[in-house]
């Protein structure tokens, strides 16, 4: 029995003129998630999308649907010949291993060809006594079934579909432009970035790191962040920003209570920078309101002061709890709780400020060449994608010692 996949677009449908644009990059997106299945044709249409799988077996293509963003459902849609008692038999088939225990059914026919020898009425009633019959198990419900068969009797041949499920909703990557992320190693920038990815940001990672202060597991740690994010956003740019020279110079020369401020405004800068460089239109992190003393609202303020550029916070109103249910769904979590230094955390002093003065932060930071600071890290970076199927094997001792 040949096989389709129909997808459904979600929030897509309701995006008028642009609609057209959502749907090339939703199809793009799903042949890049698609990759390992050459035989797979993607077929945009304007109100679904369908997946020829010429040859490709279902159940291995369906689970790469389920990350997909501005997919609304998805469906396997059987062709049938134009006779009933083939549709029958083919309808019993794919309840075979259902469970079908008290559960509830409808039929849905639908019929685009009106000279096929049963109209819908006929269709419903004779398919719904055929399962029945075969499934006594099973009843009949008209408004919210458990499962719903759907029929259509087309020219060329009859497509079923007994299955609905469920996509990742939001919107396809890469519709609302770019944004640089900041990632560090913890719990709340990998949900940050899963969470502006859904709605459509292309997101780009930046790391800062600090070594030897910060060891190579730790870079690793957010590569493998990075890795587990890709199954949502395709490729990603990972943009390591070397930070140790920053890190030693706000040190050496600037109170201890001062170093989390100034750190973070080097970090914005550079990420901003980076931003332009890349033709990104917005920076996003990990801050959470009131989290810890870098994310109150007066030093967001001090923090914030180096730059026009709108910055995302997708988790600053979410409870910790909150954060670490997204990080366990999106599968992140374990990894962050891996306990590698972050180049914040080595520089941390005891008592960062929480209210900081800008006048002292601007004090401090004349004492710096920051304009040389920054470009020397700027031209430092290296810039490489990470996908879901990147494996850093040079390292893989490193690799065993962090999973
Ligand atoms: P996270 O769990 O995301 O690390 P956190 O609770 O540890 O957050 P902070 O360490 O205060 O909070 O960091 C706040 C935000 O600053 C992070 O979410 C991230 O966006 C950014 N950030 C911190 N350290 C780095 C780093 N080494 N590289 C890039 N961004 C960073
Ligand atoms: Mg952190």
């Amino acid at each position: 029995m040949e096989v389709n996949i129909m997808i459904r677009y979600g929030e897509l449908s309701t995006k008028g003129k642009n609609k057209k644009n959502f749907i090339q990059q939703l199809a793009y997106n799903v042949k890049k998630a698609l990759r390992n299945f050459p035989s797979v044709k993607v077929r945009p249409e304007y109100d679904f999308m369908y997946l020829d799988l010429n040859g490709a077996l279902e159940h291995e293509v369906l689970p790469y649907l389920e990350h997909v963003f501005g997919i609304q459902s998805y469906s396997p849609v059987y062709k049938v010949d134009k006779d009933f008692s083939q549709l029958s038999k083919q309808v019993v088939q794919l309840l075979a291993d259902r469970d079908l225990e008290n559960k509830t059914f409808k039929i849905a026919a639908k019929r685009s060809d009106h000279e096929f020898y049963m109209d819908t009425q006929e269709l419903n009633l004779a398919l719904g006594q055929v399962v029945l019959q075969a499934y006594p198990q099973l009843s009949v419900r008209m408004k919210q079934p458990d499962i719903q068969i759907k029929v259509d009797v087309r020219r060329e041949a009859i497509y079923v579909s007994t299955q609905v499920y469920k996509g990742a909703g939001g919107l396809p990557v890469g519709t609302s432009g770019r944004g640089m992320m900041m990632l560090s190693g913890g719990i709340d920038s990998p949900v940050a970035s899963y969470l502006a990815l859904k709605r459509g940001l292309d997101i780009e990672m930046v790391h800062f790191y600090s070594p030897p202060y910060t060891s190579p597991q730790s870079l690793r740690k957010t590569q493998e962040l990075t890795k587990k994010l890709a199954k949502y956003g395709g490729t990603i740019q990972f943009i390591e920003v070397p930070f140790t020279k920053i890190q030693e110079a706000i040190k050496a020369n600037c109170p201890d209570t001062y170093l989390m401020t100034l750190t973070r405004r080097f970090m914005l800068r550079i990420t901003d920078e980076l931003r332009q460089k890349r033709k990104g239109l917005v920076i996003l992190n990990g801050e959470s309101i009131g989290q810890v003393a870098s994310q109150t609202l007066h030093s967001m303020i001090a923090i914030n002061e180096v730059t026009n550029t709108p910055i995302l916070r997708p988790v600053a109103a979410m409870d910790k709890l909150e954060i670490i249910q997204i990080a366990e769904q999106i599968d992140t979590f374990e990894l962050s709780i891996q306990p590698f230094e972050d180049c914040c955390t080595v520089f941390a002093p005891p008592s960062p400020k929480t209210k900081p003065n800008l006048d002292k932060v601007h004090h401090y930071e004349e004492k710096l060449d920051v304009d040389a600071l920054i470009q020397e890290a700027v031209n430092h970076v290296k810039i490489y994608p990470i996908s879901s199927d990147t494996s850093f094997e040079e390292d893989t001792k490193d690799m065993d010692e962090l999973l």
